[in-house]
């Protein structure tokens, strides 16, 4: 697992602190390693993925998939549908 030091332990991505940013990143990072899926394909195992709009580019919709996953952790996780 490669993480970026400057963005890692200094920039708040996602969440509301430092360190429920580096907590996201961490399980985010958890989550391909144990699935061994990208984030296209991680996004759509979790039902969160944008899908495949046109227009958008494989690198692009990869990068919209990994805020969905970031987001979705953000958010607790919360089932797919919007039920808790
Ligand atoms: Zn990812």
């Amino acid at each position: 697992m490669i993480l970026n030091a400057a963005l890692y332990f200094y920039t708040v991505s996602y969440g509301t602190s430092l360190a429920d940013s580096q907590n996201i990143t961490l399980v985010h990072e958890e989550m391909h390693i144990v699935t061994n899926l990208d984030d296209i394909g991680l996004a759509n195992l979790l039902q969160i993925g944008v899908g495949a709009p046109p227009g958008m580019s494989q690198a692009q919709i990869a990068a919209a998939d990994s805020v969905s996953i970031a987001s979705w952790l953000a958010a607790g996780c919360p089932q797919p549908g919007g039920n808790h």
